[in-house]
């Protein structure tokens, strides 16, 4: 029914589609509509809609066999964007920056192939459509977290997913073996001292002096206090202080975020940010802060990455780690046996994750469900 063409021209209009109508982080109502009225069309899937959310699984079986995971993000960033696509967003400030549009219309593809392959499934396949990828809740949870509690994914024996890389080509796949992506703590410090007349530094005591001297002892801490051959980084993205220019302010705001692949390099970060922060009790001040724990790490799962490549044995496969960001599907691997690959989808002119100018080159779509069934047809033959 469906021919290879005929599904890639359905992927891209599915890709475009939801291009075109961005949700944010739980607002993913249409999108989820749209999906699980797809996964409905096709008649042979049972469909449990609001899963963690506005989350949906899709589950077809035939026989004894493995139950068998893949998973794709659907929700968007606020961001306003700026690129020259006939299908640029519609909803204003919003736009799939981090190509979850591409995810899903790839596993709404591999959907269509196992309902045209059904003969050939021997288990189960569960598509697992996950909404809030990209930021928490109030109880700081993402959608991973709150999908990982159905017990649709309890029985789960290996989960795989995707996600586009804008530094590789279509054709070229990234694995990793263990710690992939970055533990994703983010950290926030009132440095507190005592208002004044600019004019009279003496009579008040100076948050912002306090600051550039705790700036200093920040940085500091990657270079002198970790072991050289750990990996972690700090940022302060965010200074918040003052009113005036005559006037010193009587608190300083600093928003930052820790990076980090172990739990030991991530309990190290911690410890010696309240140390450095400390200092300002030297300098007549005090501090409040607080550390909201984000994603861990994504721990792939080595095995799983075997079966990764020999389904992707016709891209190119660099093998190296995916970077300092994080990736909330981390809360999948921490719970099920799983692994994640990055998908080359690079445009002529490289255009970033998180970027309103972000696009990706619509091969893309092809090989992500070309490597995603033969990870699935690589279980049946065993
Ligand atoms: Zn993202
Ligand atoms: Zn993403």
């Amino acid at each position: 029914m469906y021919g290879p063409e005929t599904l890639f021209d359905y992927m891209v209009e599915w890709r475009r589609h939801l291009h075109q109508h961005p949700e944010l982080s739980f607002e993913e109502k249409e999108t989820s509509a749209f999906v699980s009225q797809k996964l409905k069309d096709l008649d042979v899937f049972e469909v449990y809609e609001n899963i963690g959310g506005y989350g949906v699984v899709a589950i077809i079986s035939n026989g004894e066999g493995p139950v068998l995971g893949l998973r794709a993000d659907m929700d968007a960033l606020p961001i306003t964007e700026e690129t020259p696509v006939g299908y640029i967003s519609e909803n204003e400030g919003v736009m799939h920056a981090c190509g979850h549009d591409a995810h899903t219309a790839i596993l709404l593809g591999v959907a269509h192939w196992l309902k045209y392959h059904k003969e050939e499934i021997q288990g189960t396949v569960k598509l697992i459509f996950q909404p809030a990828e990209e930021s928490a809740d109030e109880e700081g949870e993402t959608g991973a977290m709150k999908m990982i509690r159905s017990s649709l994914l309890q029985d789960i024996e290996a989960i795989f997913a995707l996600h586009m890389c804008p530094w590789l080509r279509a054709g070229e796949i990234q694995v990793n073996d263990g710690p992939s992506m970055a533990n994703n703590d983010e950290f926030r410090i009132t440095v507190i001292g005592e208002g004044a007349h600019a004019g009279y530094p003496h009579q008040g005591a100076d948050p912002i002096w306090m600051t550039t001297q705790l700036l200093q002892a920040i940085y500091t801490i990657t270079g002198r206090r970790m072991h050289p051959l750990d990996v972690g980084t700090i940022s302060i993205g965010k200074i918040n202080a003052g009113t005036a220019s005559n006037i010193i302010p009587d608190k300083v705001e600093i928003h930052g975020t820790m990076r980090s692949y172990t739990p030991h390099v991530r309990y190290q970060l911690e410890k010696e940010l309240l140390e450095k922060a400390a200092i300002v009790h030297s300098l007549g001040g005090h501090y409040q802060w607080s550390i909201q724990k984000g994603e861990p790490a994504l721990i792939n799962d080595s095995e799983l990455n075997q079966v990764i490549r020999k389904a992707a044995s016709a891209s190119t496969i660099y093998e190296e780690p995916f970077g300092m960001g994080s990736e909330d599907f981390s809360h999948m691997t921490n719970h099920l046996k799983g692994a994640m690959f990055f998908l080359g989808c690079a445009l002529e002119k490289e255009r970033m994750l998180h970027q309103p100018d972000f696009d990706i080159d619509e091969q893309a779509l092809r090989e992500g469900l070309d490597i995603m069934t033969r990870i699935l047809q690589s279980y049946w033959r065993e």
